[in-house]
């Protein structure tokens, strides 16, 4: 098999794939769902073309994607690759590096140490800190509270990696209300089970509620959260973090999207955020880098080196090496395609997409609000949440919108009541296709 050949033939298809974005259905119809069981093939007794396998993937599977690299794909907080991130992860699968440390890849570990460089700055975060590239968000706050209690123990006196957690002194988890499930996820695999893990109440718009927070100490990890899923809202940051290292408490933040927030004018959500211990945040959302990129983020560099250390011989871990700031060892150069972001957008092209997404969200919400939607949050990010005037209109008026394929956006419940999230977090979107999107809502409302 001609290597040149299959490649090329590659390329050509993933460029006919990127030209008709926008003219495609943003989520496939009966028929292209269909076509998907030509997969449904044994396993073959013998190679077969490349050639071959390459046409049955983009005849059969190119349809069946949900567009979400359009610019009416309003779905979760996906957020659509940017074309120069798309462009060094193309150059990277070239390179085929592992990059696990500057011994396996020089360049990959130089790229991603100046990542990690333009990460703190871009995000005003202390610069001492510590930025392991995993695969999502889920992962690096798994990896964050692992550090966490790791820590608390240690202070304790407690060697967590020779003893492990029989008999150790109780860490105990306080989250908020709202917390994203993958947070509960990460405690219930790390065994903090949720029985236990301590639940902080939120207030109206769903920020937990600094007179209704529980009791910290210093054996407790306070988690919070930069940008709630559906409204968008931050925990007040600092009314609780001061509070929280006063106690002695951890605090780790989630900010999958919404810590890019702080790399913009609507920095002052964040105030106060820089005081915590950790942060997760994801470059495959708001950074519209592609999956799978994360960020962990450990202000005590030591800390999360010898929780990930895989340096069998030293007792610390490198700090620089990513195999030691991650659950990875083999691992692709993460940072590479968040390196290409940073460097083409530049700190003000950060600032103007997530300001551009912010003010598009605001005016999705007076749209609709006009045309006599209910908007059930304050807006103040990316995120729009949005009822009709009954559950059965609400779920009627999303399924259609849905079957349009003229745009696609996901249901959520919010205070026990169906609704519509709209999440704004693509740089292919511009304010006609948000005017589409508002149009094409109010007509259904009018059906
Ligand atoms: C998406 C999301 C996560 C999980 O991120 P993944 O990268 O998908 O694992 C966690 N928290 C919040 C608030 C999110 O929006």
């Amino acid at each position: 098999m001609d290597e040149d050949e299959i490649l090329a033939d590659a390329d050509r298809r993933a460029h006919n794939y990127l030209t008709s974005i926008g003219k495609r259905r943003v989520f496939p119809d009966a028929a292209a769902l269909n076509g998907l069981s030509a997969f449904d093939e044994p396993l073959p007794e013998h190679s077969t073309s490349p050639l071959d396998m390459l046409r049955l993937l983009d005849e059969s599977g190119s349809p069946a994607t949900a567009a979400s690299n359009d610019p009416r794909y309003f779905g979760f907080v996906v957020g659509a690759t940017l074309p120069a991130a798309s462009a060094a992860e193309r150059l990277m699968l070239a390179w085929d590096q592992c990059a696990s440390s500057f011994d396996n890849s020089p360049v990959a570990a130089t790229l991603e140490r100046i990542a990690a460089r333009w990460v703190l700055d871009a995000l005003h975060l202390p610069r001492e800190s510590a930025v392991g590239f995993g695969t999502s968000a889920t992962a690096c706050t798994l990896v964050a509270i692992a550090a966490a209690r790791r820590a608390l123990l240690l202070r304790k006196g407690w060697d967590f990696d020779a003893d492990g957690l029989v008999g150790a002194p109780e860490v105990k988890i306080v989250i908020s209300e709202l917390a994203h499930i993958t947070v509960k996820k990460a405690l219930r695999v790390l065994g903090f089970g949720m029985k236990r893990v301590i639940v902080a109440p939120v207030d109206a718009d769903g920020r937990i509620d600094p007179q209704r927070l529980p009791p910290l100490d210093d054996m407790t990890i306070l988690c919070l959260q930069a940008g709630e899923v559906n409204t968008g809202e931050f925990d007040p940051f600092a009314a609780l973090i001061p509070r929280a290292k006063a106690a002695g408490a951890w605090v780790h933040v989630d900010g999958a999207f919404g810590l890019w927030a702080r790399a913009s004018a609507k920095a002052s959500l964040t105030e106060g955020i820089d005081g915590a211990h950790s942060w997760t945040t994801d470059g495959h959302k708001w950074l519209n880098t592609p999956y799978d990129g994360a960020m962990v983020i450990c202000r005590d560099a030591a800390a999360l080196a010898q929780a990930m250390n895989s340096d069998a011989v030293y007792l610390t871990g490198a700090h620089d090496a990513q195999k030691n700031l991650n659950l990875e060892f083999s691992r692709r150069a993460r940072g590479i395609p968040i390196w290409a972001a940073l460097r083409a957008l530049g700190r003000s092209g950060v600032a103007a997409m997530v300001e551009r997404h912010c003010a598009q969200a605001s005016r999705i919400a007076d749209g609709l609000r006009a045309g006599g939607f209910h908007v059930l949050n304050r807006v103040v990010l990316n995120q729009v949440l949005v009822r009709a005037d009954t559950d059965e209109q609400t779920v009627a008026i999303r399924e259609a919108a849905q079957a349009s394929g003229e745009m696609w956006f996901g249901a959520t419940v919010w205070k026990s009541q169906p609704a519509f999230r709209i999440s704004v977090s693509s740089w292919r979107t511009r304010d006609e296709d948000v005017d589409r999107l508002v149009e094409l809502l109010c007509a259904l409302r009018k059906r």
